[in-house]
């Protein structure tokens, strides 16, 4: 099971195309694309797994805030048509594009390249998806200001830095009702990557499981066993179904390969046989 990957519809490397092929390939039985902010991938996606057989369950991937904080919610069998969620994404990819031209123009600030060519070659790399940042930290590699991707987001992209470019998302409450609304299941995304305390982490499910929110992920890629059971304790305390996904967003990354989450241990309740998801694939 794979119910977190991203396409070239946000900041992917594969087209939805070769990511269905690629999850059959890895033996993935149920795959959920989770592109950030977009379903734009949705159509391509389900055609090619309706001709692999591949189960695929409808997904998207919310940056939304909580105190200040990012979090990020996953929606999943929820109907990609709603169209309060597809008015509600349309927004978004509106003030992506304008936070985009600003993160351009920080970076020129930052004394980095010309403005225009930062903003060319981010475009470039996102290919008609909505820009982020990803795409920039790869425009930096291309126009040789950096070595890598992660130096990228260390130097200029990462928190606190010139490119990170706040965006006026949605709150952790909005996010959850808008999935809610569109018959989804939220999901708590890979918990363990806002590196909360202990405290904060519980206070956040629970504001979570006020506004609505269903599932947590216990499972990102791969991590260490001792990670897996204390996540799946939280989601069972807080009476959450558990999740799993790579969070794959490109090949040459094992931790995040296709199906690198492996299996959800037993006691909890999986989130592919709540009702939302399981109307879309034939697993019990
Ligand atoms: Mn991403
Ligand atoms: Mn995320
Ligand atoms: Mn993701």
């Amino acid at each position: 099971m794979d119910l977190h990957t991203h396409s070239t519809a946000s900041d992917g490397i594969l087209s939805p195309e070769l990511l269905v092929s690629r999850a059959v390939a890895r033996g993935v039985t149920l795959l959920a694309l989770t592109d950030h902010d977009t379903q734009a991938g949705w159509p391509a996606a389900r055609a090619a797994a309706q001709a692999a057989a591949l189960d695929l369950v409808p997904g998207v991937e919310l940056s939304a805030t909580w105190r200040g904080r990012g979090v990020h919610i996953v929606g999943l069998g929820q109907d990609p048509d709603h169209p309060v969620l597809v008015q509600a994404l349309a927004a978004l990819s509106q003030v992506r594009s304008e936070r985009g031209l600003a993160i351009a123009r920080a970076l020129a600030r930052a004394g980095l390249s010309g403005e225009q060519d930062i903003l060319r070659e981010a475009l470039a790399e996102a290919d008609g998806a909505a820009l982020g940042r990803p795409h920039f930290a790869r425009a930096l590699v291309r126009l040789g200001k950096v070595k890598s991707v992660n130096l990228a987001f260390k130097r200029y992209l990462g928190a606190g830095k010139p490119g990170d470019v706040k965006q006026p998302f949605p709150t952790l409450e909005q996010a959850v009702a808008l999935i809610g609304q569109a018959g989804g299941v939220a999901v708590l995304a890979h918990p363990n990557k806002y590196k909360l305390t202990r405290t904060k982490l519980r206070e956040l499910l629970t504001d979570f499981c006020a506004a609505g929110g269903a599932a947590l992920e216990v499972i990102s890629g791969r991590q260490l066993a001792t990670e897996t059971a204390e996540l799946c304790n939280l989601a069972g305390d807080f009476g959450l179904s558990a999740a799993l996904g790579s969070d794959f967003h490109q090949p040459d990354q094992p931790w995040q390969e296709l199906g690198a989450a492996g299996e959800l241990p037993g006691q909890l309740v999986p989130v592919w046989t709540l009702p939302a998801l399981a109307r879309w694939h034939n697993l019990q």
